[in-house]
């Protein structure tokens, strides 16, 4: 971040260096049940960025000591695959993966109906098969489509996106080169009907106004991102049922 990149990243005309409008997501592309042995399954795209989720569970926990008496376990791994980013990356979980597979079960857990699985474990599996920026935000995004798909109880999807500012303006659903070069960047995760906030975070300077109308910014692409979930798990199960 802060660096100059050799692209304006807000043109003469206002719109980005990939002809987005500042308040425009990428292209989306959402599947759930795209693989056969994990109970539940999405892939998920934002443009570039293309992240697999699988989940397994609720299934007994080993070691047993490990377990809850009260409530499941719920477990997550974010992982890169090495050939998700430009120079081959190592496949060895790094310090910045255990980070994000941390911030990501908190931003999932509460909407989980944990309590109705005591000593059992879900693990959660995000797989980052291309990054272009957002790849937590695509993964929490995926995963909470790959627990509805799993069939365990959720009280509300989870949905998420990054906003950033890039050349002094706010924009939505920053990409990688909008996330190295840009001033701000502020990954979000809510509830989209509940209206409740699982991540916030914030690398880089905005004043407390901007910082409002980012949240309003996120919370608007959240909305749109919902409504996208709602209509790949139509297509899942109300539709495939009716072909049936
Ligand atoms: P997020 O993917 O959630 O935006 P970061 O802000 O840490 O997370 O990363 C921004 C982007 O930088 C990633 O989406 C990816 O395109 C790129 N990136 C992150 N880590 C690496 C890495 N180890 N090697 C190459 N590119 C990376």
């Amino acid at each position: 971040m802060g660096k100059k990149a050799d692209i304006k990243l807000i043109r003469e005309d206002g719109l980005r260096h990939d002809g987005r409008k500042p308040d425009e997501l990428r292209p989306i592309k959402m599947e759930v049940g795209v693989l056969n042995n994990a109970n539940g399954s999405a892939l998920v795209e934002f443009g570039k960025t293309k992240v697999l989720a699988a989940v397994y569970g609720p299934r007994e926990l080993h070691p047993r000591h490990m377990s809850l008496p009260d409530r499941a376990v719920i477990r997550c791994r974010y992982h890169m695959a090495p050939f998700s980013t430009e120079e081959r990356k190592s496949p060895a979980p790094s310090r910045r993966e255990i980070e994000l597979s941390k911030v990501i079960r908190e931003a999932l857990e509460p909407v989980i109906f944990s309590e109705l699985y005591p000593r059992a474990t879900i693990d959660i599996f995000i797989e980052v098969l291309q990054a272009d920026g957002g790849t937590r935000t695509t993964g929490i995004t995926a995963a909470s489509l790959a627990l509805a798909d799993a069939g365990i109880p959720i009280r509300d999807l989870v949905a998420g996106v990054a906003v950033g500012k890039v050349d002094g303006v706010l924009v939505l659903d920053i990409d990688q080169v909008e996330d190295e070069f840009g001033e701000a960047d502020m990954p979000v995760a809510m509830m989209p009907t509940l209206g409740r906030i699982t991540l916030l975070q914030l690398n880089g300077v905005l004043t407390p106004e901007e910082f409002k109308e980012a949240l309003r910014l996120a919370e608007k692409g959240i909305k749109e991102i919902y409504k996208l979930q709602r209509e790949a798990l139509r297509k899942r199960y109300v539709e495939v049922s009716l072909e049936e």
